[in-house]
């Protein structure tokens, strides 16, 4: 591929002729509250985004993903698919965002729905995690179709439902219908804030599940007359203490995960509850006195790649099933609550190698190859969509994701654009 110089100089002017527009539509999507849960305004982002891209000559389709979790009349799960055809056949580059962003919280020295600019930075909930990456696709697409009318494949953006909450409403049911087969759609970027001069190639898995121990009911005065299901949970515990962390912690991923202490397994206990149910706040009374007959742990399994689901699952059953032939009267029910599996993009994959590639050429620094210790949208096109050539890529601080205060730099958000406008010329114009 030979680099049209001239052709690429007003590419990067027609970037830089955009930075007001950036602003105002950053600022415009910030502005629809999509508060997931319970998923508000899905439909009014949707329209938004759908109008706008028609005015940009994309096709649009507006997919409500019926039956899946959260979805109903009042919170109907809508997404937007907008496809531009070029003049000749190629490959089609897709741009995935998630529309939702996670509840407000306290803290707030800001409007987290008035997509304020003060000092460069634009601020709300979602500025980063991730309206402004949306945004940010959307302008490096249209300065990209500007300068390059006669390019070659597709390009296409989404807009899609729940990614906080798994994404079942979203990338999972446009996957299960085939928006992301690998004849309709070769290369995804979904700009999440990875940061501008990283590239993240997928993800560690998650495995989640509940414990149950048992014990039988008896007079707190004559524990012996009953059996405690709290102490069972307790040799539980200590079996994940003497056994299980010291076993993930001596593994290691290839996968490279930040931050650092997220390249071992790792495992969080959610919750715990066991006994007399919790009381409400103005409750007055003493406890009664009972032995407890139920103990129950939620737990958060993050796995590396390098590790099979099974075995994840065996080794918990095994120390479980371990305590049921040795411990007395040891009793246990689990229940698996739902499992992700990793996800890991090869990093001389297309959609890597060029996207690392314009970042150094617009940054003039080597990109930095990582992964995400929690999981995001690549899961689904990976296992459902069956197409492996997905990157996340976008402009935005990770740490500021879901803080109160969540803002994202237009500076940030300028240089993202020109990688992702940079990769478009490298995948689409031969
Ligand atoms: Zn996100």
């Amino acid at each position: 591929m030979t680099e049209n110089t001239a052709q690429m100089t007003a590419l990067m002017a027609a970037i830089e002729d955009r930075r007001c527009d950036l602003i105002q539509l950053t600022g415009d999507l910030i502005r629809i509250p999509t508060l997931n849960p319970p998923g508000e305004n899905y439909e009014a982002i949707c329209d938004f985004l759908a109008k706008r891209l028609k005015a940009s000559g994309f096709e649009i389709e507006l997919v409500r993903a019926y039956g899946t979790p959260g979805d109903s009349e009042r919170y109907p799960r809508w997404n937007v698919i907008a496809r531009r055809e070029g003049k000749h056949a190629g490959d089609c580059v897709h741009f995935n965002s998630h529309t939702d962003v996670v509840e407000v919280g306290k803290g707030w020295t800001t409007d987290p729905f008035g997509g304020e600019l003060i000092d460069g930075k634009i601020y709300g909930r979602g500025a980063c995690d991730m309206k402004g990456g949306l945004a940010a696709s959307i302008i490096a697409a249209e300065a990209f179709l500007a300068v390059y009318p006669d390019f070659h494949g597709a390009v296409e953006i989404s807009g899609t439902a729940d990614e906080e909450s798994g994404g079942y409403g979203g990338v999972a049911y446009l996957a299960e219908k085939g928006f992301f087969a690998p004849e309709r759609v070769q290369h995804v970027i979904i700009p999440e804030p990875l940061n501008k001069d990283r590239v993240c190639l997928g993800h560690r898995g998650g495995w989640w599940a509940e414990i149950e121990t048992f014990g039988e009911i008896a007079h707190g005065s004559m524990p012996f007359l009953g059996d405690c299901a709290v102490r069972h949970m307790g040799a539980v515990l200590d079996k994940f203490e003497t056994d299980l962390y010291p076993l993930m912690a001596s593994r290691h991923t290839d996968m490279p995960v930040v931050p650092e202490g997220a390249r071992s397994s790792t495992m969080n206990i959610n919750s715990i509850h066991g006994g007399m149910a919790e009381q409400t706040d103005d409750f007055t009374g003493l406890p009664a006195h009972c032995v407890p007959d139920s103990c129950r742990v939620v737990i958060d399994r993050r796995f590396l790649v390098e590790e099979p689901l099974d075995q994840v699952r065996g080794e918990v059953e095994a120390l479980l099933e371990g305590l049921k032939a040795d411990r007395p009267k040891f009793d246990y029910a689990m229940t698996e609550l739902n499992s992700v599996l990793p996800s890991m993009t090869d990093r001389n994959s297309p959609i890597a190698a060029t996207v690392a590639a314009e970042i150094a050429h617009v940054l003039g620094k080597e990109a930095e190859f990582v992964a995400s210790p929690g999981t995001y949208d690549q899961k689904h096109i990976d296992r459902i969509g069956k197409l492996k050539n997905c990157v996340a890529y976008g402009p935005g601080i990770l740490e500021l994701a879901h803080k109160p205060d969540e803002y994202i730099g237009v500076d940030d958000m300028m240089d993202s654009i020109k990688v992702m406008a940079r990769s478009l010329v490298k995948l689409l114009v031969p």
